[in-house]
């Protein structure tokens, strides 16, 4: 906790790089950006841990890769005297009270192991992932991503996922899909929508930056935008720092209010960093900024309380 808010980062690739350079989570040297040493000095009460896989392998060379994750994370990750796994919203209503422990939640970053097959949907479900970004880059059974040329929205078995998810309540990520792909979500969902870690288009022109009226429309699904700290996305340069996310964040705000803004660091999953935003033990320093630029609701909102709220609307009872 920070200054007793619950706080909440919705992306970080940590299970991924474990894997890709063996790291340990609770090496208390870890070189990982959010290892435990760094979560726990960060503030931060719920971490979201994604399953990331290659995309350049076929579909179910990435379901195996999406299983190596989960088992990472049960066998290096999860220790009950450390570490509560969100599955219900009761869990994350009673976590919120007593947040002594790291919360996680499990996530899947491109839906490409699904397919085609909604039975892996159900399998993940059951194996605890509780958010979904459809696509990475690429395309996929589900829908187009951002680097895919022909820009497709929602194929119709990406129509049946998003319905399955929601049904089931797991929490639909439309950052990295293709803008028809975004408009798709937002014209068929039934819940709150998010985009786990993208900036703002008109601040930093970049392919995974979000459009205003993007902004707007997820805001208004009572979704979330996560400002992210990835900085080809945050703007031009190589010395770009926290003040250049805060003007991400203000224009997020501006264009879908405060209750429409959150933070996916996308830590571990990108090589550099700004320069004060290293890792988690720089997330303190960073919500002091915040709450002197928003004030204190303000930054219980950003932090977590936006994200809680959106995943409490979400998480089967
Ligand atoms: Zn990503």
């Amino acid at each position: 906790m920070y200054k007793g808010l619950y706080a909440i980062d919705g992306h970080a690739d940590i299970l991924f790089r474990m894997g890709s350079e063996r790291l340990s989570f609770y090496d208390p040297v870890s070189p990982l950006h959010q290892s435990y040493t760094h979560l726990r000095e960060s503030g931060i009460d719920l971490q979201v841990f994604v399953t990331f896989n290659m995309p350049d392998v076929s579909a179910n060379e990435q379901l195996l890769q999406v299983m190596d994750s989960l088992h990472r994370f049960h066998t290096e990750v999860y220790r009950p005297e450390a570490i509560v796994v969100i599955r219900t919203r009761a869990q994350l209503q009673a976590h919120m009270k007593n947040p002594t422990r790291l919360a996680t939640l499990l996530s899947l970053e491109g839906a490409d192991a699904l397919n085609g097959h909604l039975s892996v949907l159900h399998a993940l479900f059951q194996m605890g992932v509780r958010l979904i970004g459809l696509t990475w880059n690429g395309a996929n059974c589900v829908a187009d991503g951002v680097g895919e040329l022909r820009g497709g929205g929602l194929t119709a078995f990406g129509r049946e996922t998003v319905a399955q998810m929601q049904e089931l309540g797991m929490l639909v990520d439309v950052s990295h899909l293709a803008a028809r792909g975004v408009w798709d979500v937002i014209e068929v969902t039934q819940k709150p929508v998010i985009a786990s870690h993208s900036n703002a288009l008109a601040v930093h022109r970049h392919r995974r930056n979000l459009t205003d009226d993007q902004i707007r429309a997820i805001a208004q699904t009572g979704g979330v935008v996560g400002a992210t700290f990835v900085p080809a996305f945050v703007g031009e340069g190589t010395d770009l720092g926290s003040e250049d996310v805060l003007r991400h964040i203000d224009h997020l705000i501006q264009v879908g209010g405060l209750d429409g803004v959150a933070l996916g660091s996308d830590f571990d999953g990108i090589e550099h960093t700004l320069t004060d935003l290293r890792n988690g033990s720089d997330y303190p320093a960073f919500y002091g900024k915040l709450e002197a630029r928003y004030g204190i609701e303000g930054l219980r909102r950003l932090i977590g309380g936006n994200l809680a709220r959106v995943l409490s609307d979400t998480l089967p009872d």
